[in-house]
Parts: C-alpha cells; sequence; structure tokens
C-alpha cells in the first residue's frame, strides 16, 4: 500500500480537498487502483471514563495508525480489488493545536510504512497583495519550515497561487524549502476545479509519484477528459 499524505499551511479553504482529489484522478486514470481518506481533526476523549494507567497521547498516535491502515484496504471499486494508493487529506492547517496528534501520527507512520510506501505533498499560499503584485513566498517558506520541525519533509509543494507562479518565484521556494524545481507545483485559480487533474499531470505530477513511489505503472496515463 501506498500513502500519499496531503497537508495544508497558511490557510485553511486552500484547496487541499481539490489537490488530494484531483491526485487521485490522475492516478486512477494510470490503471492503479485508488482510495482516498478524509480526516478532519477532531478528537473525543472522556477522561472522567479513563483508566488512570492509559497514556492518551502514544494510544490517540497508535489508533490514528491502525486505523488509516485498516480504512485504506477496504476497496472502493466496484471489482472489489484492494486498493494500491491511499490519499490522505488532513484538514486544517499544519500547527494548528487540534491536529497535532494526527500530524504526529504521520511522522511515526512514515518509518512505519517505509520511505518507499509514503510521501506528503504540502499545499501552500503563495499570495499576491495588490500594492505590489508580487508573489510572496513568506508563507509557504514559513509553513515548510513549520512542517520540518514537526517532522513531516514535503515531497511535492503545491502552491496555490491567483496567477501562474512566476519562474523566480518557483527558484525561490525551492531554495528556500529545500526542494528541487521539479518538486514545487504551480496550482493557480482555473475557471473549472476540473482542470487541476490536468495542471498536476503537465508538470510531471505521476511521473513524479510513480518514481517516488515506485509505483506499478508502465503504461502512460489515459485521457483524463
Ligand atoms: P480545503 O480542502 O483546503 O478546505 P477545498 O479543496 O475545499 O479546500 O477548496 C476550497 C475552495 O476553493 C473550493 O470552493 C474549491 O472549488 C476552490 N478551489 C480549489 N482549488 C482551486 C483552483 N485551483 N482554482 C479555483 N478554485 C479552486
Amino acid at each position: 500500500m501506498k500513502y500519499i499524505l496531503v497537508t495544508g499551511g497558511v490557510i485553511s479553504g486552500i484547496g487541499k480537498g481539490i489537490i488530494a482529489s484531483s491526485v487521485g484522478t490522475i492516478l486512477k486514470s494510470c490503471g492503479l487502483h485508488v482510495t482516498a481518506i478524509k480526516i478532519d481533526p477532531y478528537i473525543n476523549i472522556d477522561a472522567g471514563t479513563f483508566s488512570p494507567y492509559e497514556h492518551v497521547v502514544p494510544h490517540i498516535t497508535d489508533a490514528i495508525q491502525e486505523w488509516v491502515m485498516k480504512q485504506a484496504k477496504i476497496s472502493v471499486d466496484d471489482d472489489g480489488m484492494e486498493p494500491q494508493v491511499c490519499v490522505i487529506e488532513l484538514g486544517g492547517t499544519v500547527g494548528d493545536i487540534e491536529s497535532m496528534p494526527f500530524i504526529e501520527a504521520f511522522r511515526q507512520f512514515q518509518f512505519k510504512v517505509k520511505k518507499e510506501n509514503f510521501c506528503n505533498i504540502h499545499v501552500s499560499l503563495i499570495p499576491q497583495p495588490s500594492a505590489t503584485g508580487e508573489q510572496k513566498t513568506k508563507p509557504t517558506q514559513n509553513s515548510v519550515r513549520e512542517l520540518r520541525g514537526l517532522g513531516l519533509t514535503p515531497d511535492l509543494i503545491m502552491c496555490r497561487c491567483t496567477t501562474p507562479l512566476e519562474t523566480a518565484v518557483k527558484e525561490k521556494i525551492s531554495m528556500f524549502c529545500h526542494v528541487e524545481p521539479t518538486q514545487v507545483i504551480c496550482v493557480h485559480d482555473v475557471p473549472s476545479v476540473y482542470r487541476v487533474p490536468l495542471l498536476l499531470e503537465d508538470q510531471g505530477v505521476v511521473s513524479y509519484l510513480c518514481q517516488r513511489l515506485n509505483l506499478p505503472v508502465e503504461m502512460k496515463p489515459r485521457k483524463l477528459l
């Protein structure tokens, strides 16, 4: 099983859901069996009925990991085949207090399932204030630093912006977020969100994921639309 964790930075409502489903779509178009999990980071523990001999934190992170592995195996296709790839969207923004147990669970999870079976897509915002019209990278730099500080390394940084990323801006993100320019993906505003899978495909996301996760894809991706 290959796991792709989609996290978000800077603000919520940035387009993680669209990106997670678009990644699933392009992988499905390669003939892979893909499932998805959406996590909304809320936890309900009644401390009053909790045994004082149990420790909460390890229990929560272990329970999250076991639950993810169990859900990922459930078939979602008509042929009843077990999925090969699970795209996990983690709601909220990295650094939010409520998502901390989930981030910590996935930090541990990447070692449990091994590097070739887990990767992280971090969705971030590139604001473009109208006063200068410049695309600003600082919020993304800060959110990637926060993500790394919590033990997750972005494999792809997907930048949400109003207009396509300028080359110099892409290079700056690559330099200061410590990734190759090919790992910086532009997801600008488009008139229809059905264009997002095509945007990702055009920027080599399929071939990156196939290589990074050693996905069993021999054929060229089928036409998406
Ligand atoms: P999140 O999962 O981060 O809360 P969503 O995926 O639900 O965000 O997207 C938030 C809103 O932004 C939705 O209305 C969605 O249609 C819109 N959206 C996302 N990506 C794009 C895009 N590239 N271009 C235009 N609208 C987008």
